[in-house]
């Protein structure tokens, strides 16, 4: 099976085997210099220099933790799809104090929007999602940037889930204090590691902060890491450990990142122009994903049976997330995913639907 879906994405066979690499001790000389070289490598991918920390969970596990420990007066949640309320019920579900703003699906993010929100005095964190996956939509995330820049007290965190690795993100030129990831999407790694970058602004918060939990405790994850050699409070998935650090090699030194970016981009430029010419893109123009294109039904076609058609021939794209089951379909273009893959899976659909070449 093909995967075009946005995560889990097919790993490479070498990246593979370096899950089954015989474990050590998670106290050693060895797991320090692991760890070490993990997050030299991510603060490159990152374009940051603030520390690197790891969760043994999904991304979602970070993000929780991001609100949680974070935030004092109020979180402003702003959501342009499902990713983006899941930011919203993690709040509420921790008791903290939380507003969601939502727009449309399609519409982005507007630093405009997030000025007023600021402007309320009302909030001290902000969150906002990359890479929408629902809907295909990506925010201005340096342009937010710049706007809560103006405001010193609010922690800017970003849902980079979809996004990070495949997509330049300018960690420290965006300003964003706490930045998640996880390694099943642009990363190109089985699922269960949650990454983040976290300010020291963020820490300093999170250390005002009462009732941060234990396993998801920034500040505890943050204090192992800078005072105990690199280490975690618990034990870390080693193997997503063995099979990150060579995998980043991979993309560092091999493919390089500029390239990575750019073949990103001329997937999405493939997909985009299939989309336009038989059906629609969901994100309004200029704000369209580089990772994963969300397409408008716009014909009215039985997606359900498309994707199980495909399926049948060993190529697994996305129906609708949620509300837009069925109203849109998805195509990832992720990870490790060539111009040739995706001509294949679009000459497919072309001939399942009875499209002219
Ligand atoms: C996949 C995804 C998530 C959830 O990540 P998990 O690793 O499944 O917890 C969050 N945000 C976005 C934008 C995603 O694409």
């Amino acid at each position: 099976m093909k995967l075009f879906i946005p995560g889990p994405v097919d790993v490479a066979e070498d990246v593979l085997q370096k899950m089954a690499t015989p474990m050590i001790s998670h106290r050693g000389k060895d797991v320090t210099k692991l760890q070490k070289s993990i997050s030299e490598k991510l603060q490159k991918v990152f374009f940051t220099q603030n520390t690197i920390l790891l969760s043994t969970s999904s991304g979602s596990g970070l993000m929780e933790a991001a609100v949680r420990c974070c935030t004092s007066k109020g979180a402003a949640v702003f959501s342009v799809g499902a990713f983006g309320d899941r930011w919203g019920k993690m709040a509420k579900s921790n008791g903290v104090p939380v507003d969601v703003f939502k727009v449309e699906p399609g519409i982005p993010t507007l630093p405009e929007n997030v000025d007023k929100v600021l402007a309320t005095g009302k909030y001290d964190l902000v969150t906002v999602t990359h890479n929408e996956t629902s809907t295909g939509v990506m925010n201005p995330v340096r342009e937010i940037g710049d706007v809560i820049k103006k405001y010193p007290d609010v922690i800017y965190c970003v849902d980079t889930v979809s996004s990070m690795g495949g997509i330049k993100i300018g960690v420290d030129e965006c300003g964003i204090d706490i930045c998640v990831t996880s390694t099943q999407k642009c990363l190109g790694l089985p699922p269960g590691l949650s990454i983040c970058s976290i300010s020291e602004k963020a820490v300093e918060r999170a250390k005002t902060i009462k009732n941060r939990g234990l396993y998801f405790d920034l500040v505890e994850l943050y204090t192992f890491v800078k005072e105990k050699d690199f280490q975690y409070p618990s034990t870390p998935s080693l193997p997503h450990m063995f099979a990150l650090d060579y995998q980043l090699t991979k993309i560092l030194e091999i493919e390089g990142l500029e390239n990575r970016f750019k073949r990103h981009e001329q997937l999405a430029i493939r997909v985009r122009e299939w989309a336009d010419t038989y059906f629609k893109v969901l994100a309004k123009e200029g704000y369209q994903s580089l990772t994963v294109t969300t397409i408008e039904n716009t014909r009215g076609i039985d997606v359900g049976t498309l994707v199980k058609s495909l399926e049948a021939d060993g190529f697994l794209i996305g129906n609708g997330y949620g509300d837009l089951k069925d109203k849109t379909f998805r195509i990832a273009h992720m990870a490790e995913r060539t111009i040739d893959e995706i001509d294949d899976l679009l000459t497919r659909i072309n001939k399942k639907l009875g499209f002219k070449l």
